[in-house]
């Protein structure tokens, strides 16, 4: 599903920084991996990639065999709506709208009704525990309630894979534990395939499997 091939990026600058250096990379559909390393080895560059929030240089990555290359803003938009979903270390919900307004959002870029969207994103609230909490905006919730609305978000498009950086760097070890397991049962019961960053190994063990990166290098496979 995911295929990276000698894939390069630089920083321009004055002092240019090649932050990922020749990354190999497979992750099969179904997976649920963790993408580990210090702060700076090239995680979220990574990541940002594969999310086709970013362009690389050399080398070739292809998404659901196809190639995500020099592809227009519009095309990159397109693929991104409708292939994958993200969730963010600090939630990025926007404060102004209320939970089921924020998990219905990606619905609205694709042109789905309000009524359906509306009820759609009622239901992957329901299937966070959060149906009381859907008229309820952002800064109202706990942190894990909102990293639950985000999930949520990033489910209602139907993605084939869900990106997550750093998903529970802003969460105590306890609502951490629970977020994993949402996303473990996703993993398990739903068949997604996810890809979590974290330099938490608490987090990085209750993956399948673990993908090393050091000084923008893949070091080694666990
Ligand atoms: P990580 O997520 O592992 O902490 P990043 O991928 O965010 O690492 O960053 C890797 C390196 O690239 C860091 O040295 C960072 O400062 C640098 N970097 C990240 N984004 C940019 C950017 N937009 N422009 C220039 N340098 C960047
Ligand atoms: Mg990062």
């Amino acid at each position: 599903m995911i295929r990276l091939h000698d894939v390069n990026k630089t920083y321009p600058g004055s002092v240019p920084l090649h932050v990922l250096k020749d990354i190999n990379l497979t992750i099969e559909k179904g997976e649920l991996v963790s993408i580990m390393g210090a702060s700076g080895s090239g995680k979220s560059t990574l990541l940002n990639i594969l999310g086709i929030l970013d362009n690389y240089d050399t080398g070739d990555y292809y998404l659901n065999n196809v190639l995500i290359k020099n592809l227009s803003e519009n095309k990159a938009a397109e693929l991104r709506n409708r292939l994958i979903g993200f969730v963010f270390q600090s939630f990025n919900l926007i404060s102004y709208k209320n939970a089921v307004e924020n998990v219905a959002l990606p619905l609205f870029y694709q042109g789905v009704s309000r009524k359906r969207r509306n009820r759609l994103a009622m239901e992957q609230l329901d299937r966070m525990g959060l149906a009381d909490r859907a008229h309820h905006l952002p800064g109202e919730l706990s942190g894990g309630q909102k990293q639950r609305v985000a999930i949520a978000r990033s489910l209602i498009t139907d993605p084939s894979v869900i990106l997550a950086d750093e998903p529970t760097g802003a969460l105590d070890s306890h609502t951490s534990k629970e977020v994993m397991q949402i996303f473990r049962e996703l993993n398990v019961n739903k068949g997604m395939t996810i890809v979590i960053v974290t330099h938490d190994p608490v987090v990085g063990g209750q993956t399948n499997r673990i993908i090393r990166i050091t000084d923008g290098r893949i070091t080694d496979h666990v």
